[in-house]
């Protein structure tokens, strides 16, 4: 693939897995975003966090079906992936045949030649509502094709599920690949992606670049601005919260309520792959057991945002936004193995980020029964086994067993009684 710039790789790469399976498009993440970073004058319309209900819903309007209508007028019929082509963990589900961004835009020339990445700015009427069409589902009587039923629940025969979203601090920025003021940079510490307020000039180059408008424009200002990682907490600079310096969760991921979220930071080799570390959670989910996929990788800006795919959606649509990773995501999340099922534990468990984690075994709790997504069962053992996390500084932050503790009240009258 093109890139219109050199590669350099960070040391250590901010990454997360949002579990779609658990969202409860409460919108807490959202606030927590909004009332830290973008409450001021010019900003109103601004959402870094978003989480919008799919199908029909999207911030702004449509980013995601408008982007691949023009991807496939570019290339009608090739954007396809060939699953013969694996190569173990390098290409573990084949290869994308088809034009990312960056390919497509030198076959697509507007009357002012051809851009360095293909996109377009999306109408102010796009981005007035976070989330148009908040919780409608599709399917029923009257729809066809993907659209016409659930995959795991024939009793509803509806869909829809939350997508919740921030920047994906992508490994090519569409947004830095677009900026012709070079004001865009990746932070060679973290690999987070910030814009230079003192450079930028209001352009909206990567507005129209990033596949997943995750760049906004601010008309107070005329400049652009974006998700910044909460960069203080990233670097344990949150002193009330964080008085050692260990690297803390953003307010997204901490604010989460349905536990959905878990995010780290990845050691990176020289040539961008990731350090094999088995133990790392995030390294764990996404490489190890592969239950997590990247969002839209067919836009090729190798975004660092992971997401357990929603069990019930048909798997066409889901195909098409994860990759042809989605069956084996499916499987292994429908009845994870006993380590997958130790490290699903410490989603939101706490705030500060884990580096590593550790797995005591315990003893057999119980056998069910469970429905495969290919209708199979599978009988599942569980072990009440404990997990632990450690922090960056290998203290361990959490200890939880996969069996919850209960504690039963004592008889007596208590103050708080109803
Ligand atoms: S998601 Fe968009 S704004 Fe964020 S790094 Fe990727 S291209 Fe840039
Ligand atoms: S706080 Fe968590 S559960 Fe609620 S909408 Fe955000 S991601 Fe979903």
């Amino acid at each position: 693939m093109d890139y219109p710039f050199e590669e350099k790789h960070p040391e250590w790469q901010f990454a997360f897995v949002f579990n779609t399976n658990r969202c409860i498009g409460c919108q807490t993440c959202t606030m927590a975003c909004k009332s830290t970073w973008t409450f001021s004058k010019g900003q109103e319309y601004m959402w870094w966090n978003n989480v919008e209900s799919k199908p029909f819903g999207g911030y702004p309007q449509n980013w995601d079906s408008k982007l691949l209508a023009m991807l496939e007028e570019v290339n009608p019929g090739g954007q396809v992936w060939d699953a013969g082509k694996t190569d173990g963990d390098k290409k573990p589900y084949g290869v994308f045949e088809g034009k990312t961004i960056f390919e497509a835009a030198q076959k697509r020339v507007g009357p002012e030649g051809p851009q360095v990445v293909m996109g377009y700015l999306p109408t102010d009427a796009e981005w007035r509502h976070p989330n148009i069409h908040e919780d409608t589902a599709t399917g029923g009587k009257g729809r066809a094709g993907e659209f016409a039923a659930s995959t795991q629940l024939p009793e509803h025969r509806v869909w829809f599920f939350h997508l919740a979203r921030i920047c994906n601090h992508c490994t090519y920025p569409g947004c830095l690949g677009a900026c012709p003021r070079q004001a865009i940079y990746k932070r060679p510490e973290d690999g987070i992606v910030l814009i230079d307020q003192s450079r930028c000039r209001g352009y909206r180059k990567c507005v129209e670049g990033c596949p997943y408008k995750k760049t906004m424009y601010r008309a107070t200002t005329r400049t652009s601005e974006k998700c910044v990682g909460c960069y203080p907490r990233i670097e344990g600079k949150d002193h009330t919260l964080s008085p050692k310096g260990a690297p803390l969760e953003t307010r997204c991921m901490a604010a989460c309520v349905g536990k959905i979220r878990l995010q780290g930071l990845v050691p990176i080799n020289a040539d961008g792959t990731w350090k094999h570390q088995p133990d790392n959670p995030l390294y764990f989910l996404i490489r190890e057991r592969k239950v997590a996929l990247p969002l839209y990788p067919q836009f090729g800006t190798e975004p660092n945002g992971f997401y357990i795919p929603p069990r019930w959606v048909p798997r066409g649509y889901l195909e098409q936004m994860f990759g042809p990773g989605v069956k084996h995501a499916i499987e292994q999340y429908s009845c994870p193995d006993r380590e997958l099922l130790a490290v699903l534990q410490l989603f939101r468990a706490q705030r500060e980020i884990l580096f590593r984690f550790d797995i005591k075994k315990g003893p057999e709790i119980a056998k069910i029964k469970v429905k495969m997504p290919s209708g199979e069962q599978k009988e599942q053992v569980l072990y009440n086994d404990t997990v632990i996390g450690y922090n960056k500084f290998d203290k361990e932050v959490v200890r939880l067993t996969i069996q919850e503790p209960t504690f039963e009240r004592p008889a007596q009258q208590h103050v708080n009684s109803i």
